[in-house]
């Protein structure tokens, strides 16, 4: 579960978020849809810890992860992230790409071969385990980004955006990809987006920003049909 209570974001200037409250369920899939500009990265880079808040409390499975003195490193918050920008280590093999962050966080070698093997099978990647980065489709390559994720077998996946750079076709069977991984494993996902038939298509409940703010979070089918506010009804598409 991710618990936000009264954060505020500021970088100097105007608050980019403010006051937002939050609280998303253990194996809820939850999209931050939004216009441009409206503070999804940034909600996001705070629940993953690469930003502090400038007020509120953040927590993570009933535990304090920022606000009131605390702060807990990205590392030790075990969630992983996908970025649209999904760097893989060129010179690696697909299987030695995805174990990195568990070399790093020192799992055993057999324990380290199993969870590779077993995030390659869920993206259906496992007969290109020893091919480099290059040799993939930039699809394939995506999916490499997601086990890589799948392997540190985090309570919490963050994506920001994942498909932004994908063709229609690839999209929409890496929304698929996304939907059987949640279900599969029961991971809690907060997903960033600014297409609002994609977090129809995947979400639980979508949370509706504008301007650093929460103007409403529901079901899609709540949202379509009771939008709180005119901003949320023109932007899932029923017209104000
Ligand atoms: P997009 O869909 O365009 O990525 P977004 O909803 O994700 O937008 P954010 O990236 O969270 O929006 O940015 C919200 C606001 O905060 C923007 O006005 C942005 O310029 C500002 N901002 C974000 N990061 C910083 C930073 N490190 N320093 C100063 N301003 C920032």
């Amino acid at each position: 579960s991710v618990s936000l209570s009264g954060v505020t974001k500021h970088f100097g200037g105007a608050p980019v978020l403010d006051d937002v409250s939050l609280d998303i369920r253990e194996g809820e899939f939850v999209a931050l849809l939004g216009p441009s500009g409206c503070g999804k990265t940034t909600l996001l880079r705070l629940i993953a810890g690469l930003e502090r808040p400038s007020g509120g409390i953040i927590a993570i499975g009933g535990k304090a992860m920022a606000g009131q003195g605390t702060f807990i490193e990205p590392e030790d918050r075990n969630l992983g992230m996908v970025f649209q920008a999904y760097a893989l280590w060129p010179h690696m093999s697909v299987k030695d790409n995805v174990g990195f962050g568990l070399s790093v966080r020192k799992v055993s070698r057999p324990d380290r071969a199993r969870r590779i093997q077993a995030a390659l099978d869920i993206v259906g990647l496992s007969g290109h385990a020893d091919r480099r980065p290059h040799e993939l489709s930039g699809g394939q390559r995506q999916r490499v980004a997601l086990a890589r994720c799948l392997a540190l077998e985090p309570g919490l996946i963050l994506l920001d955006e994942p498909l932004a750079n994908l063709d229609a076709n690839l999209r929409a069977s890496m929304q698929e990809e996304f939907r059987r991984v949640h279900k599969k494993t029961g991971t809690t996902f907060v997903f960033v987006t600014h297409d609002q038939a994609e977090a129809m298509a995947l979400a639980d409940r979508i949370a509706v920003m504008d301007k650093g703010r929460i103007e409403q979070i529901a079901t899609p089918r709540e949202l379509y049909e009771r939008p709180l506010t005119s901003m949320v009804a023109g932007f899932v598409g029923r017209g104000a």
